[in-house]
């Protein structure tokens, strides 16, 4: 169903670009500015399975989406700049800015030295946890726990279910099941330990993924001294916060400024929400993060900047460069708006 959805998207967003009906719309939808949501930055591995795809692009990917807002003559931005100009109403030029989720070493290996040719800012959003080396990316542990097994037994729905992962195709279709299972568990903890069980059962290192994949704090501290770079937090252990009791998320969000400001001995005022959507984060989490003393708070609620985005600066719309469109010619539909316009019924701004 997934890759189905995707194929849709896909086909959308490519039939948008040759209507050129974009070029008509993006006056109404472009809005003053954008906020580019990314993840990995790294070559393509040639795998045939990969259910993470979605949150990784190539460096030249990147260097593509950059050439094009040069083009457009955008101003590439940190996020101390977009918090200026939306709180000063200084809306004379276009702005972008390029944020990265999880503090990924990929952003500091493949994305910095492509924003740097461009002397473009990017702010990447640490979760403590993963930077201590003893964070949970549960995603990636499901993932090579599929891609290890041949067959795989989960408690779905209280009866224990036998999923085939003996095929690419079965395996695809055994992680989209297995994923929607865990994202609905009652807590985080009755996800934690079913994927620790999994993790174990098929033989699956899972506490050294975050020390594979992100940045130490050793690694953290002369990546956060380059000119270009902003650090912002992404909580302690990367929960879903609307999941929390209100004082769990609230020390969640203001434990990782305090763990990072700690570690980095610079301030940290920009916020980026785990997961981001509708399920993730709301009004409560918004009010907290701005009463926690964060400039911004970024979800992963679609959606272009707007005059308007002034009024929610905890809680900013973004642009998600997915790794399953990486094709230069959906580039000019995606900064003309036109895309997440649709995608919301052409609601400009979600913050509710
Ligand atoms: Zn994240």
């Amino acid at each position: 169903m997934k890759q189905l959805r995707n194929t849709v998207i896909r086909t959308g967003l490519e039939a948008l670009s040759r209507s050129g009906v974009h070029h008509l719309l993006r006056p109404i939808f472009a809005g003053v500015g954008a906020v580019f949501m990314l993840h990995h930055v790294r070559p393509r591995r040639d795998t045939e399975f990969e259910p993470n795809a979605h949150l990784e692009v190539e460096p030249e990917f990147l260097r593509a989406t950059l050439q094009h807002l040069r083009q457009l003559d955008v101003d590439l931005v940190t996020m101390d700049e977009v918090h200026a100009r939306l709180s000063q109403r200084d809306f004379t030029r276009r702005f972008a800015c390029f944020t990265f989720d999880d503090g990924y070493r990929d952003n500091r290996d493949f994305a910095l030295p492509v924003m740097r040719e461009f002397d473009a800012p990017l702010t990447v959003y640490v979760a403590s946890d993963f930077a201590e080396g003893t964070g949970r990316l549960w995603w990636v542990a499901l993932e090579r726990v599929i891609a290890a097994a041949s067959s795989i037994e989960v408690p779905i729905g209280g009866t224990v279910t036998r999923l085939d992962t003996s095929t690419p195709a079965a395996r695809q279709a055994a992680f989209d099941r297995m994923h929607a299972w865990l994202r609905a568990l009652p807590g985080e903890h009755d996800q934690q330990r079913e994927i620790s069980a999994l993790c174990t059962r098929h033989g699956v290192d899972e506490a050294a993924i975050a020390r594979e994949l992100c940045l130490s704090w050793d690694e953290l501290k002369p990546f956060a001294a380059d000119p270009l770079v902003t650090i912002g937090a992404h909580t302690v252990s990367h929960c879903n916060l609307a999941r929390q009791s209100e004082a769990s998320a609230s020390y969640e969000i203001a434990t990782s400024r305090a763990q990072i400001e700690g570690a980095l001995q610079r301030p940290v005022l920009h916020f980026c929400y785990p997961y981001g959507d509708r399920a993730a984060a709301g009004l409560r989490e918004f009010a907290a993060t701005k009463a926690a003393g964060f400039k911004t708070g970024v979800t992963t609620r679609p959606g272009m900047i707007y005059p308007e985005s002034a009024d929610h600066l905890t809680a900013l719309q973004r642009v998600s460069l997915n790794g399953n469109y990486q094709d230069i010619r959906i580039l000019p539909v995606l900064t003309s708006g036109i895309a997440t316009a649709m995608w919301n019924g052409f609601r400009r701004i979600d913050a509710a």
